[in-house]
């Protein structure tokens, strides 16, 4: 069974090896950003042979032709994800390295709208926040303070 991915490096006219498959899967079945040991370490399950350079080869390659999409989240490790026809943004947590992925809409308006006034027309965008968990108090003061924002709405 073949999975979007496959289709798609099939369509660019990649030559699908069985490694090649089996790290389309790898990524296909990854919802996090695994980085190359990681997906080496998934791989492993399906093929003991698959080498870490062979991972790394194919990935950029599959970034090469852009049906994978490689990020560098600040700590220096490329982490990969399959290109998804729906764009999010992320969110690292530097404490845990933990990604988040978030869509917001009036993050995407704004930024049409910026580019808009600058006079262009933006083809794609990368957004990271990098962030450190709220403390229980301020996770409390936080709820306070958005309480307090809508009371005022209210009242307007
Ligand atoms: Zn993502």
């Amino acid at each position: 069974m073949s999975n979007r991915l496959e289709t798609l490096c099939a369509e660019k006219g990649l030559k699908m090896t069985g490694q090649r498959r089996i790290l389309c899967r790898v990524l296909a079945e990854s919802d996090d950003h695994p980085d190359i040991m990681e997906i080496h370490r998934r791989s492993l399950e399906e093929d003991p042979k698959i080498s870490v350079a062979t991972v790394y080869r194919t990935m950029k390659l599959f970034e090469d032709v852009g049906v994978v999409q490689r990020h560098e989240f600040g700590d220096g490790r490329a982490r990969y994800e399959e290109l998804e026809e729906t764009h999010h943004d992320h969110l690292i947590d530097l404490t845990s390295g933990k990604v988040i992925e978030f869509v917001n809409d009036e993050i995407e308006r704004l930024q049409h709208e910026i580019a808009e006034k600058l006079g262009y027309k933006i083809q794609f965008h990368r957004l990271e926040l990098y962030g450190v968990p709220l403390s229980e108090a301020e996770k409390r003061a936080d709820a306070d303070k958005y309480a307090g924002a809508d009371k005022e709405q209210a009242k307007a």
